[in-house]
């Protein structure tokens, strides 16, 4: 059974899912257009994906897209997304690679 939401005005309201859909289908969260970047480079080794906790759900974002963010669970770009334009390597960490 499904319950169909009304605003005040009685008008349907979309679904939560619905709309993360749309956003999804839109990629809202990616700071140009996915694929625009360096080839063979992804969101996910790009400086400017950060993960995001929110209430003990860990999300992934973009930080150039932050004032854009809704602060929901969803992860606005995916890792495995082709660079776009903005793509910056991550800084080298040395702790990674000290003996
Ligand atoms: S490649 Fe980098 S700048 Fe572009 S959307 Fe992904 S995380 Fe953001």
């Amino acid at each position: 059974m499904s319950v169909i939401c009304r605003d005040l005005f009685g008008e349907p309201i979309a679904a939560a899912a619905a709309l993360r859909k749309e956003r999804r289908r839109r990629k809202v969260g990616y700071a140009d257009k996915p694929g625009s970047g360096p080839k063979g480079k992804r969101c996910g080794n790009c400086k400017h994906c950060s993960v995001v906790v929110h209430r003990g759900q860990r999300s992934k974002k973009c930080d150039l897209m932050a004032h854009a963010w809704t602060h929901s669970d969803e992860t606005d770009i995916h890792p495995q997304a082709p660079a776009c334009k903005q793509w910056e390597r991550r800084p080298f960490s040395p702790a990674k690679h000290s003996p």
